[in-house]
């Protein structure tokens, strides 16, 4: 089968022409070895197919990110039998630098005009033909997003690929073009295939070329000494670029007819941004937009109207559907799918158990509790989750994120970090494994390394019942406080022990500079329902997949030791407490004696113990495990444990285990800062390059909820830590300076 490649910019619509091309036939894998994204698909419109490969967006084919390799390398080595260069039309000069580069190798080329629709509708026009001759390349336009101009772009393509093609350069300076020709010669003598190529980027001193070129490094080593300081200066690299911008801006741009010559156009986008990315009002306006999305994804209470409703409006009270779309308020969005999926389990629940009504009562216990139970908890989450998708989505393809990472690069800087960590920080509310995922876009490794750590912090959708119920419980047991302000409480404990982390790491074990944040903003677009669409079923796939199988494995697990006793004999609920979870839990306990929620506990303390550990594997786990244990404690309680969101469960336990106010903070603490969940741990896992950086993130994750969620508690119980714990971290903070400091100098002497 033929293969083409697609290379261009990012942004510049390569997704939208892939997606056109390929349809449904695209597969989203890996490329070896790094956590780039792999797409590749068929094209079948044509008289024979083609596979088209996808390759990562990038500014040129220089060796700095992993993205540039592997183009790069994929063009070199798997010889495609065409190159597709996509280009931004509105963006034509600097999109035309990657093209100057891939026109070096000895591949054939074809050149997408893309957005052809947007060039137009500004009133400018681009001369195809005169592009084609000057770039001696074909030339077609086209509107990915309309799906104008494909088939003629493949028809041309296919013709393309059938002439062998040989790389050229444009650059001219006459003095580098020569001396670029005798390098070339001399590799032509090694035999080298792509001799152009490799010439300019051994002129550049490109990192990988000197690895694999090192006898003629020599040559571009002399030339450069002996040439230093009459024409070339030191940079050889800037030099080149320098000469490749000359040629763009001499010979193509004139292909390019302004409607408006001489004014300066404000466009729509312009004017959107003067607001959105205001000065003073730019964050105001993103904090708005968040708690907009927030609202309808997790409100019970849309629009707070449920004051204003008449009673009983929308609870349909009787019906199947009670409480679904609302009891007092209106739900959002999110609730209601939620619920929805509730009442569509709960029946297939019922169902179950009534087929199973004449089996053992431990098979029905399995099955209902433990295998239901668990694929349902899941299910139940992941409305919101992909409403919250969706949402991020549509601010990422319309163009927002770019703007909100750019406003907050300044702020971000300080803590030793670029506007691009921003967007997987804040996609950590929702839940932590896409957000992991997300650090791709991150191309410094260790800026990548400390994100990935901090994003359990900020506290995920699983983790919002843990809050809600412990603090729903301390309000009712204690009277004391107010359940929102614990709770935003606790995520502002988040959002700063993840700051603090951000500039410990920084400033000792993941010293580095903070990459430069260079962003082109692109022009903000409608987003299309059909890329929606595709990425919403990628992501819920993908979180299926992942999360199914722990989740599911796990809660069968905590089902069968809660009921089975060390020598394996079925207990019922009542029994728990000879339960082999029971022994495990009271082993354990001691190790959160110093977090409040250990030894000191009174009977059934292990209870904290267990849900905090299975809470490890899935955060969904903490609150579910104490209602399950809190309904066998209290044997024919009258709470029902579920319908208060666990706050019954909560205060049953506060009440059988005399657990402290403190404590109860810390063990929310505990519960924020610890290993999120195994389905993040294995997302971390797949971003790390190394095993012993993985396993130091375990270990950093363990530490931190160790450290904060006893500080919590101590400074819960005994007010004056407060003051022992700021003298150690502001010894700590002016220890690591003037440890730095004296590296530095130390740098310097030698
Ligand atoms: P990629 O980063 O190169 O994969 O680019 P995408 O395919 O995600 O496109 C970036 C943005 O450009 C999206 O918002 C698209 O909707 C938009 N876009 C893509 N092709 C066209 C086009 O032909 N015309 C216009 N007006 N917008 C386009």
């Amino acid at each position: 089968m033929l293969k083409f490649a697609l290379a261009g910019n990012p942004n510049s619509g390569k997704t939208t022409l892939f997606n056109g091309l390929t349809g449904s036939t695209a597969h989203v894998g890996n490329w070896p070895g790094v956590t780039v994204d792999k797409k590749e698909g068929v094209y079948k419109k044509g008289a024979e197919p083609v596979a088209i490969m996808d390759l990562p967006g990038i500014y040129s084919l220089s060796p700095y990110t992993p993205e540039e390799v592997i183009a790069r390398n994929y063009i070199l080595d798997e010889k495609p039998d065409c190159v597709i260069n996509i280009i931004d039309a509105t963006n034509l000069e600097r999109n035309l630098y990657l093209t100057t580069q891939i026109m070096e190798i000895d591949v054939p080329v074809i050149i997408a005009l893309n957005m052809m629709d947007a060039v137009e509708k500004r009133g400018d026009s681009i001369d195809a033909t005169e592009l084609e001759k000057r770039l001696g390349l074909p030339v077609v336009k086209i509107s990915a997003l309309k799906g104008q101009g494909l088939d003629k772009l493949m028809e041309r393509a296919f013709e393309t690929c059938k002439k062998p093609r040989v790389g050229v350069t444009v650059i001219e300076d006459t003095a580098l073009k020569h001396f670029i020709g005798d390098v070339k010669i001399a590799l032509e003598g090694q035999g080298v295939q792509n001799p152009m190529f490799h010439a300019v980027k051994l002129a550049e001193l490109d990192e990988l070329e000197v690895l694999m070129h090192k006898d003629t490094v020599n040559m571009v080593e002399a030339f450069k000494k002996t040439h230093k300081d009459e024409i070339f200066g030191d940079d050889f690299e800037a030099l080149v670029a320098d000469a490749r911008y000359k040629y763009i801006t001499k010979y193509f741009s004139p292909a390019l007819k302004r409607r408006n010559k001489e004014k300066f156009v404000v466009t729509p986008s312009d004017k959107a941004d003067k607001i959105l990315t205001h000065r003073i009002w730019g964050i105001p306006i993103f904090l708005v937009v968040l708690f907009t999305i927030f609202h309808f994804t997790f409100s019970e209470n849309l629009f707070f109207l449920g004051g204003l409703l008449p009673e009983g409006w929308v609870s349909l009270e009787g019906t199947a559907f009670e409480g679904v779309f609302g009891d007092g308020g209106i739900n959002s969005i999110g609730v209601m799918l939620m619920n929805l999926v509730e009442v569509g389990t709960t029946a297939l629940s019922d169902l179950v158990a009534s087929l199973l009504s004449s089996s053992p009562e431990w098979v029905t216990g399995l099955i209902c509790d433990g295998v239901l139970g668990g694929i349902f908890a899941i299910l139940g989450f992941l409305p919101q989750i992909l409403v919250l998708f969706l949402f991020f989505s549509i601010l990422e393809d319309s163009g927002y994120m770019a703007r909100i990472a750019f406003i907050l690069d300044r702020a971000l800087r300080k803590f030793g970090l670029s506007g691009r960590a921003f967007l997987p920080m804040i996609m950590g509310f929702g839940c932590s494994v896409p957000a992991m995922i997300n650090t791709r876009t991150l191309a410094d490794e260790k800026e990548k390394l400390a994100t990935v750590r901090v994003i359990p912090f900020f506290s995920c959708g699983a983790k919002l019942p843990i809050l809600t119920a412990v603090s729903g419980a301390i309000v009712m047991h204690f009277g004391v406080g107010n359940v929102d302000f614990i709770t935003y409480g606790m995520y502002l404990l988040g959002i700063i022990t993840a700051l603090i982390a951000v500039i410990l790491m920084r400033e000792t074990t993941l010293k580095g500079d903070t990459p430069p944040f260079i962003m082109e903003l692109p022009a903000y677009h409608a987003p299309q329902v059909k890329n929606l669409i595709m990425l919403l079923w990628d992501k819920a796939k993908h979180f299926i997949e992942k999360a199914f199988t722990i989740i599911l494995a796990s809660t069968i697990l905590i089902w069968v030791i809660s009921h089975f006793s060390f020598d394996w004999k079925y207990l019922t609920d009542e029994q728990m407490e000879s339960s082999i979870l029971a022994g495990v839990g009271q082993l354990i306990q001691p190790l959160f004696t110093p977090l409040g929620f250990g030894s000191q506990l009174k009977a059934f303390g292990w209870v904290f113990a267990v849900a905090a550990i299975t809470g490890l594997i899935a955060k969904e786990n903490v609150v579910s495990t104490l209602g399950t244990l809190a309904a066998c404690i209290v044997t024919g309680a009258l709470v029902d444990v579920e319908l208060d969101g666990g706050v019954g469960a909560v205060a049953i336990m506060i009440k059988e285990t005399g657990i402290t106010l403190p404590a109860l903070l810390s063990f929310i603490a505990f519960n924020m800062t610890t290993i999120p969940c195994f389905a993040a741990v294995a997302a971390a896992k797949g971003e790390m390059p190394k095993k012993s950086t993985f396993k130091w993130t375990l270990a950093f994750w363990i530490a931190t909820s160790y450290v904060v969620s006893s500080a919590v508690y101590l400074v819960g119980t005994a007010f004056w830590t407060v003051f022992i714990y700021l003298a150690v971290a502001v010894v700590a903070f002016f220890a690591i300076r003037f440890y730095n400091k004296k590296r530095l100098e130390k740098g310097k002497i030698k």
